[in-house]
């Protein structure tokens, strides 16, 4: 059996130790995907060329081979993808009865239902996550998003009562790359829902499965120029910002980015909506069922290889029971499977990029180098491709790079507090405020600690749990405005 190996400043590099605690035969995911080897632009309801003719490579993080060529957005392209969303305002889906759209979304809901395990392997292969986190939590909830807000295409004067909501008109939406497909029907589905038309624009490492959408977008019979896809890196996102025709725009991505888009938008009229970065506090209380919460710190941060924006990275553990918690941490990461992420049996995939790679080992070079004890799981990595191993730190103060700043990567702080109010005040110290956790059997400490934590969303007793129904949003600099629930339509009308 392997045995994770520990890394203090000075100490030398572990030699990564090839066991497992067993070994399961492959099962990798194998259907026929579809893979196109060139993707366009999808504007005005067809694919289209860019207009400087320009592509770029989406490679598979896992081999680091090359999936397709990416058409690359110019400001023109964004232009002619407002001007054919501005059309469809104004033409049949301007015009059609609320029902009516609500038809579409149900339509949209369905077919991704029926594509999903085409998708899910189409996610797996373009992002690195496992085919697990893809097939049982990406595209069902990309379908229930759908179907949440179909429901409320025809209700919207009951969500706003004694108001007459209208559409805001053109809506600029740029995604990031943890959830591609899941972060556009996050996005699409409210907006369609109370009649606006959009312009997405995927993150440049993921943007295949957008394509896709649009294909059944395309299929449903959605009226061409409502959805209109937009691929391309920075400059395409700084197009959609910045076009004067665009009314609204919402971000999901880096704290850095949102703010120069913020910068940009101010003093503008157009409306916006942000949800950015996070250093989630996960707190696990003395009195909790630790088996269960060991279980949701993995569930937190490794087997989204650390990818969100929501990932549980700073665990306040309470001292007495901090060392039980490291001892059931360390035996558990033995067991983590990191590897193939089109194997069913993978628990933890690979990094996104090779950016996002590099981004992860300096801070937890910085972590080294400040003093902290890094323990990393000693399991066997893939010689081609980006990968982490999942890792935790001890020993981490406040003031350590690795408590404050988001790491997006498997990689646990564990700080350790002594009373309740220690650990709001430990869990709050931070520039970020999106979500948090609480593990106790005690329902008391859960109601008190849940209005003292300033996060959008707390968990108790899980962690990532996520429904249609329930908004998401951030304190802070995460952002600010909700997506989901009832309160993810009120940034889509004008009241
Ligand atoms: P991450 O750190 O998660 O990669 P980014 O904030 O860099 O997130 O990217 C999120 C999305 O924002 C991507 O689609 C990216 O292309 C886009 N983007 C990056 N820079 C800008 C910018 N200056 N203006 C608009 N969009 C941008």
């Amino acid at each position: 059996m392997a045995t994770p190996t520990s890394r203090k400043k000075s100490a030398a590099k572990p030699t990564l130790d090839f066991g497992h605690a067993w070994d399961y035969a492959p099962a990798p995911e194998s259907i026929p995907v579809g893979l196109k080897k060139r993707y366009d632009l999808f504007i005005g309801g067809k694919c289209v060329a860019p207009a400087d003719g320009k592509y770029f490579a989406s490679t598979n993080p896992a081999t680091e081979k090359k999936l397709a060529d990416i058409a690359a957005g110019t400001a023109k392209d964004v232009d002619r993808a407002v001007k054919a969303a501005r059309k469809a305002l104004g033409g049949p889906w301007g015009k059609m009865p609320a029902a009516e759209r609500g038809k579409y979304l149900y339509r949209i809901a369905r077919m991704l239902q029926e594509r999903s395990r085409e998708l899910a392997v189409l996610e797996t292969m373009d992002g690195g996550k496992p085919i697990r986190e893809s097939r049982d939590i990406d595209l069902p909830l990309a379908a229930a998003h759908f179907f949440y807000y179909a429901g409320w295409a025809d209700k919207l004067a009951y969500a706003f009562p004694g108001r007459t909501p209208s559409p805001i008109g053109v809506a600029g939406q740029i995604i990031p790359w943890n959830f591609p497909l899941l972060m556009a029907a996050w996005k699409l589905a409210p907006a369609l829902a109370c009649g606006n038309t959009v312009v997405l624009k995927p993150a440049e490492t993921t943007s295949i499965t957008a394509i896709h959408l649009a294909e059944i977008l395309a299929d449903a019979g959605l009226p061409e120029g409502v959805v209109n896809i937009v691929t391309g890196a920075e400059q395409t996102g700084a197009a959609v910002v910045s076009h004067p025709d665009i009314d609204k725009i919402a971000f999901t991505g880096s704290t850095e980015v949102g703010k120069v888009i913020a910068k940009g938008l101010a003093g503008t009229r157009k409306r916006l909506t942000l949800e950015l970065g996070g250093k989630a506090a996960n707190i696990v209380m003395a009195d909790a069922p630790l088996d269960q919460a060991v279980e949701g710190i993995l569930n937190g941060i490794y087997f989204n290889q650390g990818h969100v924006c929501c990932a549980g990275s700073r665990l306040l553990v309470e001292e007495s029971v901090a060392e039980a918690v490291v001892e059931k941490l360390t035996t558990r990461l033995r067991t983590l499977r990191v590897g193939d992420p089109l194997d069913k049996n993978t628990d933890v995939g690979a990094i996104n990029s090779r950016e996002q790679l590099a981004r992860i080992r300096e801070l937890v070079d910085s972590g080294v180098a400040e003093g902290a004890e890094l323990t990393q799981a000693s399991c066997p990595l893939p010689a081609k491709g980006y990968w982490f191993a999942p890792s935790f730190f001890t020993g981490v103060t406040a003031s350590h790079r690795i408590a404050r700043e988001e790491i997006f990567g498997p990689v646990l702080s564990i700080l350790t507090f002594r009373t309740p109010e220690e650990a709001i005040e430990r869990a709050n110290n931070s520039p970020y405020g999106l979500s948090a956790g609480i593990w106790t059997d005690k329902g008391s400490k859960i109601f008190k600690m849940v209005h003292a934590l300033k996060a959008g969303v707390v968990w108790a007793n899980t962690y990532n749990k996520f429904d249609p129904t329930s908004p998401f949003g951030g304190y802070k600099e995460s952002g600010f405005g909700r997506e989901g629930g009832v309160h993810g339509l009120a940034p889509y009308v004008r009241l």
